[in-house]
């Protein structure tokens, strides 16, 4: 069972992977299959079931694209 939901900002992200790199669970990655606003693969969560809702991936992303709700 996923301990939360992670959401993105999408058009807010510049792919700069601090995320991806904060996740214990490595679940954060970006999304080669689209491009937002900004020209950027934006950042999502491929497997939300694995979430532990740490909130590193909020608290490292500089652009405050991330939103986690606890369950
Ligand atoms: S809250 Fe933690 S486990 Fe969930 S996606 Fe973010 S960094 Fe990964
Ligand atoms: S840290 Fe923020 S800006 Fe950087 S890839 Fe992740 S969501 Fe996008």
């Amino acid at each position: 069972m996923a301990k939360g939901m992670v959401t993105f900002n999408e058009d807010l992200c510049k792919g700069c992977e601090l995320c991806v790199v904060a996740c214990p669970k490595n679940i954060v990655e970006l999304d080669k299959s689209k491009i937002n606003a900004k020209g950027f693969n934006p950042a999502h969560v491929v497997d939300m079931d694995e979430c532990i809702a740490c909130g590193n991936c909020a608290i490292m992303c500089p652009d405050s694209v991330i939103s986690i709700e606890k369950l």
